[in-house]
This record gives C-alpha cells, structure tokens and sequence, in this order.
C-alpha cells in the first residue's frame, strides 16, 4: 500500500467529558480561543494575489481556444489504484506524497496528485476513443502531494494541463512545448525547455540496467537512500541534488545510447519542429521526471535567469505517455502526450516582475449611491439592482449613515458620479446626480436615474482604469 505513514492518521480520541453539560465553566478559566492556522503546506490565494492568478488563468483558457482544446474537469478524489496504476508504485509521488485514506466502506481513496491519470480514466470510462482522434483535453485545478514545503513547494498547489490522446506523431509533442512557452512568455517569463527522450519502454530497460551496474560499481559511496532507490527505481538517482550523486552522475551511461531507431527518429523530429518555431531548448541526458508514464520525449520549462533557485525550479514539465492508455484498461496502443504547467510558480514570478501596490485598492466602480436616512436607503437598495441589471458597476455604503464617509468611500472606488438620495428626493421621486470632479450637481427622476449614467458614460467621459 502507498503512503502507510501518510498525512491521514486517526484522530487523537478526545479526553472523557467529566463535567455535565449544564455545569458552568469556572470565570477564572475562560480564555478566548487560539486562532486556528491554515493547514502547513496549503495556503490561502488573498485578495491582493487574484489578478495575478486571473491573468495566468486566462491566458490558460485562451490557448486551450487557440490550440483546439476542450476543457475537462475530473474530481479531486479518486480510486488510489488509479494512481498506483498510473503514476506508479515506485514513485515519490505515490509512495511518500499521496493523500490516501480508507472509507467507512474499505475503499482506498486518494486526492489526485497530477491530472494525467484522472483525464486518461475519463478517456476511457467515457469511450472518448469512438470521437475523431486526437482528442485534446485540457483542465486547471488544484493538486495534492504531502512533500516537504519549501520555496515553491505546496501540499496543495495548482496545475494547467493538456493532454492529446490519440496519435503518435512527434509533432503533437512538439505543439505541446510551443504552447507552453508561448504560456510563460504571453506572461512575460522567458524560458528555454529542457528536453530528453526516455525511448521505448525496451529501451528504458535496457538502459535500466546499464545504469544499475554502472551505480553497483560505486555502490561504496551511495547513501543508504540511494540505494534504495537503485534497487526500486534506479532512474530516481539521475533526478537527485546529492552532490555525491551529481558528480557520479556526469560518467553515468546516457539513454541516448539505448535508443532504438524510432525513438531516435522521433526525438529528431520533435527537435526538428521546435527549430522550425524558434523555441530555445537544452538537450538533458539526465531528465527522467519523476512519474513512471512516461516513453520518449520529456521536457520541462524553466526560467532563463542567473538566480540559481529559479533557474533549477521547473515552472511546468510533460512528455509522451504512451503506454498509460493501455495500462489503466483502455485500447492498447493508444498514443498519447501532455503537459503540465505549475501555476503557483507562474504566479510568484509575475507577482516578482510586476509587485502588487503596497495600500489595498477597493475595485473601482463608475457610480456610487450615497443614501439618507432610512427611506433614501430603502431606494438607494432598489435602485443599486437596477445599476447591476444595467451592468454599470457600481458601489455602496448602506450600512452608513454619515454621508461625508460615505462620500469618502466613494471617492477611494473612484466613482465618477455619486446618487445622493434622501427623504426629500423620495418623496420628490427624483435622485441627485454629484460629479464628483467638478462638484456640480443635478436633479433627475429616479427612474430616469441609470438612463442618465449611461448617456454619461457613452459620452465618453473619461473614466480610470481598473486597478489591480
Ligand atoms: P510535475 O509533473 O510533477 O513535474 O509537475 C509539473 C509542475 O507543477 C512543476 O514543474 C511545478 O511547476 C509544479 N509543481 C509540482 N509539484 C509542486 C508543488 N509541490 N508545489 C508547487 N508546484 C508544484
């Protein structure tokens, strides 16, 4: 079973009750309650922050549009076996990061560490296989992996991802790449992809085993978790920071060597095409990323900077898959690749280029309604729906009674005009318009009220900008 020292553990029985419920607390013992803290490893997106992650958001829909993709979104929980299954046994991600946990019913269940998996069972469960082949999904949302925080490494942390399910064509994995940088540089991150190819599943073994015998041969100087990993997933050591292992590393055997004929031609290809589009790419004998899916090409994008830390902390990364299809029950020899871009990075790396203002800005509006008394506010109410319906944005302060604060919120959302309504302008039936730059004001009949607003707006005055 994965993850049996997993996040999820019994909950500590809780202490007897030997006090009745009707036995009063003593005075002196009543302290108020400690403030409970976000869950270590996840965190909260504030307000301040959603722009940013508006912006990353969009630009992920808008590429989905402009490469052909459909959005898909699957649930947050699935059958652990999907993940064993798919990811694979022997991998970080299922066997230390997984969120697992039986069900009153013995089922084993875990959140869904990537998308891949969950979007292949869709495939398959729902017999995407009869649709016109490729089928290009595409989905956002969070994921979960209990790893160790640290900068740039959440518990729960979001993905884009887009996966083409259904051809073999090295191009499909190159398109993959040219959309993924045009994602980080739309965004103003410039990035070169690391890229490798992993070949057959043939290959893979062979070259396995040239590397088993190459890190036996020093066995002497590998930690007891090194060699661990040589003995359940010997491609994990290329992958590791020990400075032990880096070294060795560097006269470690290549897969390059072990590739057959295809997969050479393939990789040829790939690279080949990203010459065509002028996408900078590094060749990385050593990529293997860490999911057991994958078969010929790998890739991950990363920030071209001199900062170590952001130059080593991939923004997003994927490749070929294809033997997933067939591996979690599907047709065999259904093709595939997909990527994923890690969007929490995406969106400190914006937030670094362009930083937030330091006082918090209230959203804009062009209109605000200020009110007096209570039947100025019962109109004020009614008429800030009817503003709404028009899709004029606007703003409010009915809780407030003092017509100077409200006024001075008003000028903060930086409305154009403010509606003054009081007892007398409901009786009257009319609403006074303020501009708010100029001072002046005028009388109209509140039905007349967004009619004017609008006639204002179309007449061009000039209103600011949305502020972040
Ligand atoms: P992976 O498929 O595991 O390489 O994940 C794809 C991308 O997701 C990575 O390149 C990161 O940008 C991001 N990512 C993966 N794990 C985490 C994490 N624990 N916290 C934040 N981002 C992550």
């Amino acid at each position: 079973m994965p993850n049996k020292k997993g996040p999820f553990k019994k909950p500590a029985p809780k202490p007897a009750v030997t006090e009745s419920a009707s036995t009063p607390a003593p005075a002196t013992t009543k302290k108020s309650a400690q403030p409970l803290q976000v869950v270590r490893g996840m965190r909260d997106l504030l307000p301040m922050d959603q722009a940013y992650w508006k912006q990353t958001n969009a630009m992920a829909e808008n590429l989905a549009a402009a490469y052909g993709y459909e959005r898909i979104d699957t649930p947050i929980v699935e059958d652990t076996s999907l993940f064993v299954r798919g990811v694979g046994r022997a991998t970080d991600i299922v066997e230390k990061e997984l969120y697992s946990w039986e069900t009153a019913g013995g089922e084993s269940l875990s959140l869904r560490p990537e998308g891949t998996a969950s979007v292949v069972r869709s495939y398959i469960q729902h017999g995407m296989l009869n649709l016109p082949q490729p089928v290009r999904l595409w989905y956002t949302g969070p994921m979960f992996r209990h790893d160790r925080p640290q900068s740039g490494r959440f518990r729960q942390f979001y993905q884009a991802g887009y996966e083409v399910i259904g051809d073999a064509d090295p191009v499909i994995d190159a398109q993959l790449i040219i959309l993924g940088w045009n994602f980080l540089k739309g965004l103003g991150i410039e990035t070169t992809v690391r890229i490798n190819s992993l070949g057959t599943p043939e290959c893979r073994t062979n070259y396995k085993n040239a590397l088993v015998a190459y890190f036996r041969s020093k066995k002497a100087k590998l930690s007891e978790e090194d060699k661990k990993r040589l003995l359940k997933n010997p491609l994990r050591l290329l992958d590791s920071k020990d400075p032990v292992i880096l070294e060795l590393k560097a006269e470690a055997p290549q897969i390059v060597d072990w590739l057959d004929e295809e997969s050479k031609t393939h990789f040829m290809r790939v690279l080949e095409f990203l010459d065509e589009v002028g996408v900078p790419y590094q060749l990385d004998p050593y990529l293997v990323r860490g999911l057991d899916y994958y078969t010929k090409t790998v890739f991950e994008w990363y920030a071209n900077s001199d900062d170590q830390e952001l130059s080593q902390s991939a923004l997003g990364g994927g490749g070929r898959y294809d033997g997933l299809v067939e591996s979690l029950g599907g047709r065999a020899a259904t093709p595939a690749a997909g990527m994923s871009l890690g969007l929490d990075r995406i969106v400190s790396r914006l937030k670094e280029k362009n930083p937030p203002p330091q006082d918090h800005r209230m959203p804009h509006v062009d209109v605000f309604l200020a009110q007096l008394g209570e039947m100025g506010r019962k109109r004020s109410l009614a008429l800030y729906e009817e503003f709404r319906e028009a899709g004029i944005p606007v703003g409010e302060a009915f809780s407030k009674a003092n017509i100077k604060a409200q006024m001075e919120i008003a000028n903060k959302r930086g409305a154009k005009w403010a509606i003054v309504i009081g007892q007398k302008e409901v009786l009257d039936g009319t609403v006074q318009i303020r501009d708010m730059d100029a001072g002046s004001q005028e009388i109209v009949d509140v039905k007349k009220a967004v009619h004017e607003i609008k006639k204002k707006l179309a007449n061009g005055v000039d209103t600011p900008a949305a502020t972040v």
